[in-house]
């Protein structure tokens, strides 16, 4: 860790970010410009999410599989605004074994051609539907402006896809899966969001319906941190994915995609950071706490790092993710704040004046200095451990919350509405024409994130033309 301090969150926001995610050793740069490399700590964090994920896709019915990296440049063509929508963003191999390839392939950018493909061979009958399969990966969009995590030019996530008989089950997967995104961010993350309804404007290239989550970051603006997509009859179209119904027609399939990828890192470390560096929400953190021993002479050192591993076996026994820092020629306080600039959610100090009151002290990260200290006996130590960790979860949660609503607002009118994004959400009418949403992207810099799905009883105005308005949308300056 180096010596020097983060710049403040207040300061340069963008740069408390950048140096951050170098410094907690989550990811580091590639020689090929926008490429990540993940490091470790970033990549077990990364499982942990995957795992938190997995176990809810599992849940409800899915199954993981693997397709193929490349894809024939052809069946990107196939959809016609599928292939408008990705065509700038595309890597594309043309040569391979040393010679040109008669048809260039492209690395994927996503997967529903291919699987398309796939499902077209595979779906017979209505006996056969729903399909419903996800795969853990990575994809290439050729990005311009690249940002470890938050936009790099391949990044991990999950590509579920899946195919049903009817239009009405394909939309209630479509949002299952935006309800499961919702559920894992507010639960294991600690991030509250926003479950709308995409814009036209903002539509996934070949959806007829995209839903997002939408959660805020710790300067104000939003990240968009999954995404569910209805995608009618389009791909199966495209794709001649086919049924025979009950009655032995054929007919075609109704498709959904879904994905939440390594930008949620991105959103974990801007809702929770704070200027100390990360905070690492305790279901999500690859260590849950650390134990710092504490000693001057050699005879305290041996007693005392003997207690540190036995409650190290302790803890880890039960369950925890835990660390003990043996490091030698660092200080105790050089390792605090290196645990504390990496988020580990909660620190466990022992020295000798702990060790003769048979106990521990417990410092929060979430809580600086004295208010987060307590002690709490050797004996029963994972209880006590796992009920400071869910205290630490729920608070996190609870600030996100709050500093969002604190940073919501309602304007009144234009003026009003100019001033909101500057500082953070603005939740207003729309009258839902795409003139509106460019002109006040063109002036303010403000996208429209979502159309929330809990929408209010009453119309209104819409806030840059006046018109009549039936629903409210969430507006933001955005990652
Ligand atoms: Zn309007």
């Amino acid at each position: 860790m180096s010596e020097l301090k983060l710049p403040t969150r207040a300061e340069d926001f963008s740069e408390w970010y950048n140096q951050l995610v170098l410094r907690a050793e989550l990811a580091d740069y590639a020689p090929v410009r926008g490429c990540m490399i993940v490091r470790p700590y970033g990549w077990a964090l990364w499982e942990n999410i995957q795992q938190a994920l997995d176990r809810r896709f599992k849940a409800t019915g899915h199954v993981n599989a693997a397709f193929p990296l490349f894809i024939p440049l052809s069946f990107i063509e196939k959809e016609r605004s599928h292939v408008a929508g990705f065509s700038p963003q595309l890597a594309v191999v043309t040569h391979g074994g040393g010679e040109e390839l008669a048809d260039p392939l492209v690395v994927r950018p996503t997967s529903e051609t291919i699987i398309g493909h796939a499902y077209a061979k595979w779906i017979r009958s209505y006996r056969d539907l729903p399909v419903l399969i996800n795969q853990w990966n990575s994809v290439v969009r050729w990005e311009l402006r690249t940002r470890l995590f938050l936009r790099t030019l391949e990044f991990f996530w999950q590509e579920g896809h899946t195919a049903h008989a009817t239009l009405a089950e394909a939309e209630a997967e479509t949002r299952q899966m935006l309800d499961i995104y919702a559920d894992f961010a507010v639960n294991d993350a600690a991030i509250p969001v926003i479950a709308g309804r995409k814009s036209e404007s903002e539509r996934f290239a070949g959806a007829d319906q995209t839903y997002s989550i939408e959660a805020m970051m710790g300067d104000g603006k939003a990240l968009q941190a999954g995404t569910s997509h209805n995608l009618g009859q389009n791909f199966a179209k495209a794709f001649e994915i086919r049924y025979l119904d009950q009655k032995g027609e054929l007919q075609y399939c109704w498709t959904t995609s879904w994905g939440l990828s390594t930008r949620f890192i991105g959103a974990i470390i801007m809702v929770h950071g704070d200027d100390q560096g990360l905070i690492l929400p305790p279901r999500l953190a690859p260590i849950q706490a650390v134990i710092v021993p504490i000693f001057k002479s050699d005879a305290e050192q041996a007693a005392v790092v003997q207690a540190a591993r036995k409650a190290h076996a302790e803890l880890a026994g039960a369950g925890l993710r835990v660390k003990t820092d043996e490091r030698e020629g660092f200080s105790p306080g050089y390792k605090f704040n290196d645990w504390e600039m990496r988020g580990v959610p909660l620190r466990i100090e022992i020295g000798p004046k702990d060790l003769a009151r048979a106990s521990v002290v417990l410092a929060r990260r979430d809580k600086p200095g004295r208010e987060g200290k307590s002690s709490a006996p050797l004996a029963g130590l994972p209880a006590a451990v796992r009920q400071v960790l869910d205290q630490i979860q729920a608070a996190l949660l609870q600030r996100a919350l709050a500093f969002r609503v604190a940073n919501t607002f309602d304007p009144r009118d234009y003026a009003e509405f100019q001033a909101a994004v500057e500082k953070g959400f603005a939740f207003a009418y729309w009258c839902g024409s795409t003139k509106c949403e460019d002109q006040i992207k063109e002036e303010t810099k403000a996208t429209l994130r979502c159309i929330p799905l809990d929408q209010p009883d009453t119309a209104g105005r819409c806030i840059l033309c006046g018109q009549h308005a039936k629903q409210k949308a969430y507006f933001a300056r955005a990652y």
